[in-house]
């Protein structure tokens, strides 16, 4: 018998490559007079063309930083209300389209955006997002989810006007992502996928896309960060929206649990945070339904699938170790503040502290 579910994917995806020559068009569609686009620095002047050509782009902000800051969002919140723009445009990775989508819920709100991010309710209007990845990895584009940061408090914030009106999703434009990002990107979308494969709000939806996005990573992430094939990436784009799809209902578990306090006492950047603890949770979840994944995705086990990931991040320079961290590593914080966060709460296995202070430990 197949339990109850529910399943809400809002937006209007455009998948392909060259679809970026869509964008004037999607732009004009949403009916906005005034809008900002949200630009990452790599294409800041791409930005500056655009808006030269698109009299509906009244400013443009191109400062945003990995794991963005609530500071970007407050300056992008002045522009939108100094221009009276009612829609953001978001050209980058995950930290320029999160920015975007913040910004874009606290568009019409009296309160500060600081106040939104400590808990107060957004308002039910806001402003449209269009949302253009330049990075295979995080799926923003399809989520009703942003993670700002304020100084090293990094935070999730779910809304339902977090979600873009429009995406587009064009491979070509992430043939430029370096090589290691490309990696560190490619292993956050593995992430969501098994993630959502075995969060406990799995549906019968979110498995058709984790599995679909699995299919296509598993085979294409070494080569797409190795020889930056192009066939490769196209796939890995296609398996990050895909991941994105899943995780957007499932959400995500343990991984991403424990990668906050990774990221915020140790810097590490989101994909290279979430894949720290990848293989070990990939061992600690393992049960029969992961075992069939694993050999549908041509492994034996969810041992094999683990040491694959192990060899992927060891081969790939990412940090492995405790030792590797930035800063000496307090276990017990890092143990303590994984469990207590909410994304604990959808691993199908509940640990104790002492449990993931051994898991950490396994890793010094
Ligand atoms: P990013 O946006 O921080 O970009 C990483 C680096 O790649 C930056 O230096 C950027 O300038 C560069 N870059 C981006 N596109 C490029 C391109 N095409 N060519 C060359 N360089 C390029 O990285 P990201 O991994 O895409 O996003 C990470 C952020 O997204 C984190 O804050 C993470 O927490 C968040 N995130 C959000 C969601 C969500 O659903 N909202 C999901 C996962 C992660």
């Amino acid at each position: 018998m197949i339990d109850a579910f529910r399943s809400y994917l809002p937006v209007d995806v455009h998948f392909g490559c060259g679809a970026l020559s869509e964008l004037p068009d999607l732009l004009s569609s949403i009916g906005s007079d005034a809008m900002v686009l949200v630009c990452d620095r790599f294409f800041a002047d791409f930005g500056a063309e655009l808006q030269k050509k698109t009299p509906a782009i009244a400013a443009v902000f191109s400062d945003v930083e990995p794991n963005p800051q609530l500071s970007g969002v407050e300056t992008v919140v002045q522009l939108l209300k100094a221009t009276g723009a009612t829609a953001v445009a978001a050209i980058g990775g995950g930290s320029a389209i999160d920015t975007a989508k913040f910004a874009a819920a606290c568009a019409f709100s009296d309160r500060t955006p600081a106040e939104h991010f400590d808990g107060a309710p957004f308002p039910k209007a806001h402003a449209a997002i269009i949302a253009v990845p330049t990075t295979a990895g995080t799926g923003s584009e399809v989520t009703g989810v942003s993670v700002i940061s304020r100084g090293s408090e990094k935070k999730t914030t779910h809304n339902p006007a977090f979600y873009p009106t429009a995406c587009i999703v064009d491979p070509e434009l992430t043939f430029t992502v370096p090589a290691k990002t490309t990696l560190m990107t490619g292993l956050d979308a593995f992430t969501h996928a098994i993630e959502a494969f075995w969060s406990v709000n799995h549906t019968p939806v979110t498995d058709l896309f984790a599995v679909e996005a699995l299919k296509a990573i598993v085979p294409h992430l070494e080569a797409s960060y190795k020889t930056g094939d192009k066939d490769a990436r196209v796939a890995m784009a296609y398996g990050s929206l895909m991941a994105g799809l899943a995780f957007s209902t499932a959400k995500t578990a343990a991984c991403h649990a424990c990668s906050y306090p990774l990221s915020s006492y140790h810097h590490l950047p989101h994909g290279e945070a979430c894949a720290f603890t990848l293989d070990s949770f990939i061992r600690l979840n393992a049960d029969d339904r992961l075992e069939e994944l694993a050999w549908t995705l041509g492994f034996e086990s969810c041992d094999e699938l683990a040491n694959e990931i192990a060899r992927l991040k060891r081969e790939g320079g990412l940090r492995t170790r405790l030792a590797d961290l930035d800063g000496n590593a307090d276990i017990d914080r890092l143990a303590k503040e994984s469990n207590a966060h909410m994304l604990m709460r959808n691993n199908p296995v509940q640990f104790t502290d002492e449990a993931l202070r051994a898991m950490f430990a396994a890793l010094e």
